[in-house]
């Protein structure tokens, strides 16, 4: 059944590449709509693979009360051998729990994961743990946490065998997509496959045949465990051979230069040589990225990674929570009690928070930002490494926001989906909200269905941290759909954006199905695409982008509020453009209706009756109930026939 709609992806993917070949497209603007296509053709691919595996792999069915796994650094049970999978497709690692279930062993061992393998590994069975994202990959590693690593495809580290090697750890890479110049031993024995890698004459083999992986990898991990039992945990051997690998720094500063961070690695080396404190090199950890392009340029081939995890063990081993585990689609049920609120604006807005953090200051950043909104009644969707970030950082009461709030599809709820490729069901909600309340057709209606999401429903995406090729598809694909996206800082470097002119009256205006007229409007959302650079920025863009020329009086009230308030909070201000957004005294916030009326008048030159409370004069335009808002023609016509 999926089969058409994955080649139809396929075949848009290679037409799009092709015109980026040279001697091809010239206009930008034909780059960006072949952007929005391919990335639209992405999110089809996602779903293709995400209810491939749902359905034949088990994954939970759109369950919101999943279980809770245990998420971070500081998971693993040192008793027992530890298989650590890495990447984005569980088909080679899922045999794994089968193996080590059918031989009644699955207590026996540890099976965590790094990156969304990990999350599509808890989803097969929550036994499976989480380690984190790919920035953990080197944390894991060097911590010498892992008997047995397999690694498939996508966010893995490009020094993979170099790095298990130098800790003695085998690697088995599974996926043809990523081969790592390892032998491919598919043909050899089970027997023959382990031997080669217990003994040490392979550091690493390519073996693409999953039931074989699902054998081999536990053999291997239980023979690794009983020689190397005591490494686990430890960056160094001993605090001797910590203060001797400090000791070796001249603050040349080269290591500095190449972080990408530009952390002062050099003074809290000095510091650390002159006093025996740590604590200078230890806050470094909470902005280290774990990349190890320090470590390359150090002339005195210093382990700073392990320098720098070591002097912060404790508050890294102690950053370990609890993932929901990933839920896969929202329930049609769902949908029909949630879309009303969300088309009228009383929920004021779904804000999907996906892509990937690197590091741990940023983790609390996310988890600060989302809670906001969840204590507000806002929906809260996420996936992907933000998902498994969420689950790592607790509360003073040690609780993940998966422990505060409910998995359901509702307000003040959230959501994890799962893994990247699960980032379909959340397009697939508003599609749905579409669909199920207000009655779209589906069937090659694309761009209806994305004009109405643009037009009423109030979700906007959201990722924050180094963001990923992939989380600029899965934006950019949201933009097509008519959900606005939010980047952090490190979003910058694709050097896009789609922010409009909202000072331009002219240029926003709808075509009102109701009145068949063309209607000015207030410039909401006036950007698809666009870049913050620090928490309380994110906070106000994302309050502010869910605001819909559909809301109602009571909607844009309940959005324009929260703007308003989290301006107040985070900005110290009211917010420069709130007023374009009033298009009557009703849109106002409740308790701050006298003030902003004041406001109005004074510094816009709006008229206001004082006596009735009510604006005479000055907004754009007044709401209407039955405005029925469109951006495109054929849409226009159909309804107006
Ligand atoms: S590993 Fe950490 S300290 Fe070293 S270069 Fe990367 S971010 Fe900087
Ligand atoms: S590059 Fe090495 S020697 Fe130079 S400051 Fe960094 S850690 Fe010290």
């Amino acid at each position: 059944d999926l089969r058409k709609a994955l080649e139809w992806a396929e075949k848009e993917i290679v037409k799009v590449l092709h015109s980026t070949h040279i001697g091809n497209e010239e206009s930008f603007v034909d780059y960006e709509s072949k952007a929005m296509h391919v990335s639209m053709a992405d999110h089809v691919g996602m779903e293709v693979a995400d209810i491939a595996q749902i359905v034949a792999f088990g994954f939970p069915k759109a369950k919101p009360d999943t279980d809770l796994v245990p998420t971070g650094f500081g998971i693993v049970d040192t008793k027992k051998p530890v298989i650590c999978v890495v990447g984005h497709n569980v088909m080679y690692s899922r045999p794994i729990i089968d193996y080590l279930e059918r031989s009644g062993r699955i207590d026996e061992f540890e099976v965590a994961g790094l990156c969304c393998t990990a999350h599509d590994m808890t989803r097969y069975r929550s036994k499976a743990k989480i380690f984190g994202p790919i920035s953990y990959q080197l944390r894991v590693i060097r911590a010498g946490l892992p008997d047995v690593v397999v690694s498939d495809e996508q966010c893995i580290r490009a020094d993979l065998v170099d790095a298990c090697s130098k800790m003695g750890i085998p690697l088995i890479a599974t996926s043809d997509a990523a081969v790592r110049g390892l032998p491919d031993v598919s043909d050899w024995k089970v027997e023959d496959i382990v031997e080669a890698l217990v003994s040490g004459k392979l550091k690493g083999v390519f073996l693409p045949v999953p039931e074989k992986v699902g054998e081999v990898a536990p053999k291997v991990a239980e023979e690794i465990f009983k020689r190397n039992k005591d490494r686990k945990y430890k960056f160094f051997a001993s605090d001797d051979e910590l203060k001797a690998e400090i000791a070796k720094c001249t603050q040349c500063m080269s290591c500095v230069f190449t972080c990408p961070h530009n952390l002062r690695i050099d003074i809290g080396m000095a510091h650390a040589q002159k006093t025996g404190d740590l604590s200078k090199l230890a806050i470094l950890e909470e902005q280290c990225l774990a990349c190890g392009k320090c470590e390359q340029s150090c002339p005195k081939q210093i382990k700073i990674v392990n320098v720098i995890m070591r002097s912060n063990f404790e508050k890294l081993y102690a950053k370990t929570g609890k993932t929901r585990v990933g839920r896969g689609p929202i329930q049609d049920t769902e949908i029909r009690k949630v879309g009303q609120p969300i088309v009228f604006g009383q929920i004021p807005g779904v804000i999907a928070a996906v892509g990937c953090i690197n590091f741990p200051d940023e983790m609390k950043s996310i988890v600060e930002i989302l809670e906001e909104f969840l204590k507000r009644k806002y929906i809260v969707v996420t996936s992907g490494c933000h998902a498994m970030d969420i689950g790592m950082i607790k509360d003073e009461e040690g609780k993940t926001l998966y422990e505060k709030y409910p998995g359901n599809f509702d307000a003040g709820c959230i959501v994890n989906v799962g893994s990247c490729v699960s980032n379909a069901h959340i397009a697939g909600a508003a599609i749905k909200i579409a669909n199920i309340f207000a009655m779209r057709p589906l069937r090659g209606n694309y761009a209806e269905i994305a004009d109405y999401i643009l037009n009423r429903v109030g979700a906007v995406g959201f990722s924050w941290g180094p963001y990923s090729h992939k989380a600029a598809s899965i934006a950019t694909g949201f933009n097509r759909l008519g959900v606005p996206v939010v980047v952090g800082p490190h979003g910058t470097k694709y050097r896009r954006a789609y922010i409009g002119k909202p000072w331009k009256n002219d240029k926003w205006w709808v075509y009102d199905v109701k009145s068949g007229k063309k209607t000015f409007i207030e410039p909401a959302p006036d950007s698809l695409l666009v870049a913050v650079e620090t928490k309380e920025e994110a906070i106000v863009q994302l309050a502010r982008l869910c605001i819909r020329p559909n809301d109602t009086s009571m909607g844009r009230q309940i959005k324009l509020t929260h703007y308003i308030e989290l301006s107040k909070k985070y900005m110290g201000d009211l917010p420069d453009d709130w007023h374009i957004y009033v298009r009557s005294e009703a849109d106002l916030p409740l308790k701050m209706r006298e003030e902003l009326l004041k406001v109005l008048e004074e510094q816009h030159g709006w008229k206001i009756d004082w006596d009735k409370k009510k604006i005479v004069e000055g907004p754009l335009r007044g709401y209407d109930a039955g405005f029925n808002p469109t951006i495109v023609e054929d849409v226009f016509a159909k309804y107006r026939r």
